[in-house]
């Protein structure tokens, strides 16, 4: 992509509104134009990283064998009447009536209508188990929108649902999101810790939250230091092998890490007290088994082997895909800009022109732009007729990996040089062991 052509809409001013980092370097790096409270456009530069996010997730899920498909944002009133969460999910509901005065509403998550597909289409136990999700867009009119996407109201979420027989099944679905989230995170570059959380108005038994450490989190997390250094790293994963994840959940939630909702005291101050940690932390996702809560009162039921009808088992496991966005950049930034991880990053390389309008220069950007395209990876060339710092601070500022700098005195040389946005380290060389050394 050359920049001249693109729509990169940078602001110089830090927009005085934004508390946190993540919020201030989307609005400065033109990722996000504010359209209303809580309720955002993706620009371009946002849009291919939400994009790098999503495709992440679906990977992963379907990794797992879970099943993608996709409901609408619109819900009918009646389906939540039937749970009996109408009433009872309150002011963040954002309801709507129709030109026919049917009562509409912009859904928060899916539970009710995911259990009406799931009872219009199955009923036996021979069917099962079955899990199937969607990343889609909600709205829940918070009280207090804010930080930009991390608490917006509308806002996109994977979701997914599993359907099973037995309350072992279901738990052998909650061992799979577990695992595949901590897969999905640490692919993005993130550290998030599974933490046992409050199941609340849901009900339900097991329910674990995955948190972000972040002085800007909105939630306050005790844990034990050696959680920190569990990765799944390399490791071949066989979602079809129960014991084998269970030994992995076992694995991370042994250690103790819990939120502020079920924090323990008593436990906390048996760990060794250098270990013993209390910080904040973002929430970017949550799994949560919740066995037969919907389905029993809208009637989502099979035949069992023995011929009798059983509500199924039912668990419901959400990603928050535009919440991450912001997360990753609490995580990965410093006082210039953000710092992708290669996973997420939404051009892999900057290519910078130094002299723009010089025959040897622009020849040379163009090779390098096509050489990093035949390898698969996506460059973004700063072609513009612009000084050189003003063209670092951009590329500084929108976090690239990798920057390629082409001027007249390297090309005598033979060199161009290739910058290191995360350790700041600048390298000349040819052309080619530049183009080699990125992706
Ligand atoms: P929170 O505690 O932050 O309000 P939640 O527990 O209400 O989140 P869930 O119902 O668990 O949210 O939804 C799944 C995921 O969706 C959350 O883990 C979070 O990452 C994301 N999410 C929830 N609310 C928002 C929001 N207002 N803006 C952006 N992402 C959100
Ligand atoms: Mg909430
Ligand atoms: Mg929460
Ligand atoms: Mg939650």
């Amino acid at each position: 992509m050359r920049l001249s052509r693109y729509f990169l809409p940078v602001l110089k001013e830090t927009p005085s509104d934004a508390q946190i980092a993540s919020h201030r370097l989307m609005l400065r790096a033109g990722m996000i134009k504010q359209n209303a409270a809580g309720i955002y456009s993706w620009l371009p530069l946002g849009y291919r990283v939400l994009r790098n996010i999503e495709r992440i997730v679906h990977e992963e899920q379907q990794a797992a064998g879970h099943i993608p498909m996709l409901m609408p944002t619109l819900q009918p009133a009646d389906l939540w009447r039937e749970s009996g969460r109408y009433d009872a999910y309150g002011p963040e509901m954002l309801r709507i009536r129709d030109r026919h005065e049917r009562d509409m509403l912009y859904g928060p998550t899916n539970e009710e209508m995911i259990t009406d597909i799931f009872r219009s289409h199955v009923g036996s136990y021979r069917d099962l188990p079955l899990t199937l999700y969607h990343i889609q867009w909600k709205f829940r009119d918070e009280v207090r929108p804010r930080f930009g996407v991390m608490r917006g109201r509308e806002f996109f979420m994977k979701d997914g649902y599993n359907f099973d027989l037995s309350y072992e099944d279901s738990m052998y679905a909650y061992d799979r999101h577990m695992v595949s989230y901590l897969r999905t995170y640490e692919r993005m570059g993130l550290k998030a810790i599974p933490m046992r959380a409050d199941s609340g108005p849901i009900g339900g038994d097991d329910t674990h939250e995955f948190l972000v450490l972040a002085d800007t989190g909105e939630s306050e997390v005790f844990y034990d230091a050696a959680i920190t250094d569990l990765t799944l790293g390399d490791r071949q994963i066989d979602f079809d092998d129960r014991a084998g994840l269970r030994a992995i959940c076992e694995e991370w939630t042994t250690p103790y890490a819990r939120t502020d909702e079920t924090h323990d005291a008593a436990l906390f101050d048996q760990i060794p007290e250098e270990q013993r940690r209390t910080s904040r932390g973002i929430e970017v996702g949550q799994i949560f088994y919740f066995g037969t809560k919907y389905s029993e009162p809208m009637g989502a039921t099979v035949v069992g082997p023995d011929g009798a009808k059983v509500p199924v088992h039912m668990g419901s496991h959400g990603i928050g895909v535009s919440r991450l966005v912001g997360a990753l950049i609490e995580a990965h930034h410093d006082d210039n800009g953000i710092i992708w991880p290669e996973g997420v990053t939404p051009f892999h390389c900057g290519i910078v022109n130094l002299r723009q309008g010089d025959g040897d220069c622009d020849a040379t950007c163009e090779k390098i732009d096509a050489a990093l395209k035949a390898k698969g990876l996506d460059p973004l060339y700063d072609d513009r007729d612009e000084r050189a710092g003003a063209k670092f601070a951009t590329m500084d500022l929108i976090g690239l990996p990798w920057r390629i700098t082409v001027g007249p005195r390297g090309l005598k040389n033979g060199v161009v040089e290739l910058t290191s946005r995360k350790t700041g380290e600048s390298e000349e060389m040819s052309l080619k062991a530049a183009v080699d050394r990125v992706g």
